[in-house]
């Protein structure tokens, strides 16, 4: 089978069918498998290398329905996959722990209606008072309270995508770099045109296109709406004054895992250099151009950024596209003709949503899938 698109939901697709069994060919234009490799004035087309790997399961506002069950499954296939992984000698680095503020009492109250929610029991899920939180260290955005989760997190997307491809290459996956110009059907299965040069036969393709995917197959007649939505986000580095000195630097930061406020995430990198580092995003910006303006606002933080925040110096910044289906909810993944699977639009959550989407595709093509 041919995967189109090296993203993190193709990559993920191609190593859990290379897993069970089946021949696989992924085929993407992209070289970089650098994180962040959106920086710069043009805006990236791959959603993975801007991403910053939260995940976001448990503390999902839902507790039924699709979006709910996909996020579920998707955690516990991560779990397992670590597992896997780390066997393999191909460890992906993973910090468990979320933390949520609320900037208010009316979202406190939410927070309180998860925590007693007969779905999530033994989910690890506990509310933090205003006293817990004033032991955070450095003293995290002003909020009224929080909800922790012990097992939503944060990968570093980059690193997982090369360890999944790494691995997968070892057990015989085929990477060729090109780019899919035109899928047509042949003799019962696909045959995938290539620039700059070369065809590749299956009987099964994925398009794992991100947001390049519409384009690829509205000359099948397939009408898939998606629309590019940008987001920009920072590395930051926490000033050399902002802790009393000499600070070893594994108590630089005693946060439980990365903070989300407002819809922005904090994530504590003390693994980069120097241990001060953190990554701050991201933007939603429909379209397909960055405007820097948003970062400034994003550093912030709605008027609730601490002063250790505010006086972070830059050391990086970069941006990406992610895939919104419109019409339908994210993310879409259904066979458009037979032997043609689509897994794209995953939206805000294509890290955490990998592993179910690569589920659904193997399952699918193993013949006891239905549409999810
Ligand atoms: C700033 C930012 C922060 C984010 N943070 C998070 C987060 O914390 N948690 C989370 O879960 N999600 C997050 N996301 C969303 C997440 O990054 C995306 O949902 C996810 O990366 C989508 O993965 P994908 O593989 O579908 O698409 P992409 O990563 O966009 O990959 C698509 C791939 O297809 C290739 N391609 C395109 N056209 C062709 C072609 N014709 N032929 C062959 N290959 C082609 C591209 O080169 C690319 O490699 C974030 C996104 C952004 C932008």
């Amino acid at each position: 089978m041919i995967v189109v698109g090296a993203g993190l939901v193709g990559v993920a697709a191609a190593w859990w069918l290379q897993s069970h069994g089946h021949r696989v060919l992924i085929v993407d234009p992209g070289g970089g498998s650098e994180h962040g490799s959106g920086s710069g004035s043009g805006a990236n087309l791959n959603g993975s290398q801007a991403a910053l790997g939260v995940l976001m399961a448990r503390v999902f506002h839902r507790s039924r329905g699709r979006a709910w069950r996909l996020r579920q499954q998707s955690l516990d296939l991560w779990e397992q996959w670590r597992q896997i992984l780390e066997g393999r000698a191909h460890p992906i680095p993973w910090r468990p722990g979320l933390l949520l503020l609320a900037s208010d009492p009316a979202e406190l109250e939410r927070q309180q209606a998860l925590v007693t929610d007969p779905m999530r029991q033994g989910m690890g899920l506990q509310l933090w008072s205003q006293d817990k939180l004033a032991e955070l260290s450095p003293a995290g955005p002003a909020a009224v309270g929080g909800l922790f989760s012990e097992s939503d997190g944060q990968l570093d997307p980059g690193l997982t995508l090369h360890a999944l491809l790494s691995d997968g290459i070892e057990a015989g996956l085929c990477h060729q770099s090109g780019r899919a110009v035109a899928l047509e059907p042949r003799g019962g299965g696909w045959q995938v045109r290539l620039e700059p040069g070369g065809v590749a036969e299956a009987e099964w393709v994925l398009v794992c296109a991100g947001v390049a995917s519409g384009a690829l197959l509205e000359p099948l007649d397939v009408l898939e709406p998606m629309e590019p939505v940008l987001g920009q986000a920072l590395e930051l580095e926490r000033a050399p004054n902002d802790a009393p000195r000499p600070t070893p630097p594994e108590t630089l930061w005693n946060w439980p895992g990365a903070v989300v406020h407002g819809g922005v995430n904090l994530v504590p990198r003390p693994d980069l250099p120097g241990g001060r580092r953190f990554w701050l995003g991201a933007t939603l910006e429909p379209g397909l151009r960055a405007d820097p303006a948003r970062l400034e606002t994003l550093r912030e933080l709605g008027g609730a950024a601490p002063p250790w925040l505010e006086a972070a110096h830059e050391r990086g910044r970069w941006q990406g596209l992610r895939c919104r289906p419109q019409g339908q909810p994210a993310p879409l993944l259904e066979q458009v003709a037979p032997g043609l699977l689509l897994l794209s639009g995953h939206y805000r959550n294509g890290v955490l949503l990998a592993p179910a989407s690569a589920d659904w595709a193997l399952r699918w093509i193993e013949g006891a899938g239905k549409r999810s």
